[in-house]
């Protein structure tokens, strides 16, 4: 298992390099270590990887309590729940899925109380799918101004996961769509906003993903193989 993470990691981390390169930007990789115990988090690390996302409040405090990340950032990057804020504020690197002005208010209240500035990205909902976390594109601008005015919080950047359609060409038009968004997005002059993140693309497009501008992807089944879900 743990040869397996290792040589999963060079690869990918190869690979990500190489899109970097032919798009002509660095490029960040997240291992999303859902389900993964603290075991296989540190043969991951050992193997080069220096950031984790998670997307579980409860696998994040029991990892974090073992030490699973020393020595690595780790994000949180899966829906977050008002009621678990003041588990993950200043507990994490960087919040990838902040997605409501009430969230971000309430990020924001728990990191004044902390005295400390939370960065998150804010989280969109690229393909308008009701099931999904994540703003409306159109109703992006307003959260930007509403992230803007919030005090504790810092913006870096726009995250997305885009419907899986299973069809490459439609997954590439949802990339290029958040694209646009963030080159739009960073035009505009906010406090406490700037757009230098972009993370966007997983095991099966993250090389698309950096193709079409993403310069942080989150990998996780290529890097930990297939989740099995209890
Ligand atoms: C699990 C997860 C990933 C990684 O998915 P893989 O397809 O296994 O690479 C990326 N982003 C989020 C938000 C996730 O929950």
């Amino acid at each position: 298992m743990a040869e397996d993470i290792r040589e999963n990691v060079k690869r990918i981390l190869e690979r990500a390099a190489l899109a970097g390169e032919r798009a002509g930007h660095a490029v960040s990789v997240v291992a999303a270590s859902k389900m993964n115990d603290t075991d296989n988090v540190r043969a991951a690390f050992d193997a080069g990887i220096r950031c984790f996302g998670e997307n579980r409040v409860q696998e994040l405090e029991a990892k974090l309590a073992q030490g699973a990340y020393d020595g690595a950032a780790v994000h949180f990057i899966g829906h977050l729940q008002r009621n678990k804020v003041k588990n993950v504020v200043g507990r994490v690197d960087l919040i990838e899925s902040a997605d409501s002005p009430e969230l971000l208010r309430l990020i924001g209240r728990r990191a004044v109380e902390l005295h400390i500035v939370q960065r998150v990205l804010l989280e969109v909902n690229i393909g308008g799918e009701a099931a999904k976390s994540g703003v409306a594109p159109e109703l992006l601008p307003q959260l930007v101004e509403e992230a803007a005015r919030t005090p504790g919080i810092a913006v870096l950047g726009l995250m997305t996961v885009p419907p899986n359609t299973g069809d490459r060409e439609e997954t590439r038009r949802f990339f290029t769509k958040m694209r646009n968004l963030f080159v739009d997005m960073s035009g505009k002059k906010y406090d406490n906003v700037t757009m230098s993140i972009l993370s966007m693309g997983m095991s099966a497009d993250f090389e698309d993903a950096i193709d079409c501008g993403a310069n942080m992807v989150r990998i996780g089944s290529a890097i930990f193989g297939p989740r099995r879900y209890v």
